[in-house]
């Protein structure tokens, strides 16, 4: 079976560089917020290419604290609006709503699976204060039309880049293009750590001091407390196998962008709609999504044939239970693609013997 993702593999890449720092942690007797989690912080802000990098607890605590540190500091109050985008996955419109704020959802694009920027201006309102982009599959979501628009209507451009580390737009990296970005380290994502993680990047020193404080009990000097603060920090060891796992970020980026310029010069097959070449360019394909309108027979096809798939996402966010207030809203195109979306393998263990098998399945598939 060629499983969708084989984490012990992904590991085992740099098994022993990562056991070594690992190991050098437990021996330290320091566990949270010490040279690990300076070390990252500081590399993985270069990296992406801002001023701060905080470190926290996941990709949906960042989210959630770049959201409250504007309500800190007076940005943002309770019942203001936040566009997202309607085909996502559910943190990005969980950090909102945890927030009490409102979450307006606005339809993707059918040829890139990112949001429409051409929709963002009409859903605007008087109590607008943010655009979040999420960076769907690995794919860019940013436009510098939605730059202008938020800049012109002095609205907050906040980045999800859960999917899409190393993923670039012109000399600049995704996670350095608005003003605050959210990314998660979860095991699977592309940089993935051996638990959970997450981190805040900004150029915004306010909003960068404003998360920490609210990450660490919203206590910027021991036992003095002067925001409601939580508990959402990286820890040390996480810290230090981010550190290993990044200097091959980009390496790996690579490997994933050439199984997908395979997948894509290779399935023929009439059936499939498959990502365009050029909008994959800049894509670190964290996610290669096909879309098929008789998707779960395809999906139960190469499951029989040896291949496991996975759907991302089986039920859009305003279709959940948790949000039944959305169910009324009307969004055939986010609807059409989680009916019709199927993510085939991709990452950096697969082999050529692997993506030949994959490739051959897909065209026979009728
Ligand atoms: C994974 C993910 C998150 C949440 O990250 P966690 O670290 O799992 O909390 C947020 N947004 C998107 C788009 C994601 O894929």
């Amino acid at each position: 079976m060629i499983k969708y993702l084989e984490l012990s593999k992904v590991t085992a890449m740099h098994a022993d560089e990562i056991r070594s720092a690992v190991a050098r942690v437990v021996d330290s007797g320091w566990y949270l917020q010490g040279e690990q989690t300076r070390l990252f912080e500081q590399e993985y802000a270069d990296y992406i290419g801002t001023r701060y990098c905080v470190g926290c607890g996941n990709g949906l605590d960042a989210l959630t604290l770049i959201l409250r540190a504007y309500k800190e500091m007076g940005v943002m109050n309770d019942g203001d609006e936040v566009i997202v985008p309607a085909n996502t996955y559910i943190a990005s419109i969980l950090s909102v709503t945890e927030n009490g704020l409102k979450p307006v959802l606005v339809e993707p694009r059918l040829d890139t699976l990112q949001v429409d920027d051409r929709l963002i201006e009409q859903a605007i309102t008087p109590r607008t204060k943010a655009v979040m982009i999420v960076h769907l599959y690995g794919r860019c979501a940013y436009t510098e039309y939605i730059y202008d628009l938020c800049r012109r209507r002095g609205l907050r451009l906040i980045e999800d880049n859960a999917q899409a580390h190393g993923c670039t737009f012109g000399s600049k990296r995704t996670g350095s293009l608005g003003d605050a970005a959210g990314h998660s380290f979860y095991p699977g994502k592309n940089l993935g750590a051996l638990g959970d993680a997450g981190a805040v990047t900004t150029d915004d020193d306010e909003l960068a001091k404003t998360v920490r404080t609210l990450g660490n009990y919203g206590s910027a000097r021991k036992y003095v407390f002067c925001m409601k603060g939580r508990n959402s920090r990286i820890d040390e060891i996480q810290a230090a196998v981010l550190r290993i796992k990044m200097k091959y970020l980009d390496a790996e980026n690579n490997i994933r962008r050439s199984i997908a310029e395979r997948y894509i010069a290779n399935v023929s097959n009439p059936l499939l709609l498959l990502p365009s070449v050029e909008y994959c360019a800049a894509s670190v394909h964290h996610i290669f999504p096909v879309l098929c309108t008789r998707r779960d027979e395809l999906q139960t096809y190469l499951y029989n044939n040896g291949v496991q798939t996975v759907i991302h996402y089986p039920i859009p966010p305003h279709r959940q239970l948790c949000y039944a207030g959305f169910a009324g809203l009307n969004l055939p195109i986010t609807e059409r693609i989680h009916h019709e979306e199927l993510s085939i393998p991709l990452n950096q263990t697969l082999d050529d013997y692997e993506v030949d098998t994959i490739i051959q399945l897909l065209n026979d598939f009728k």
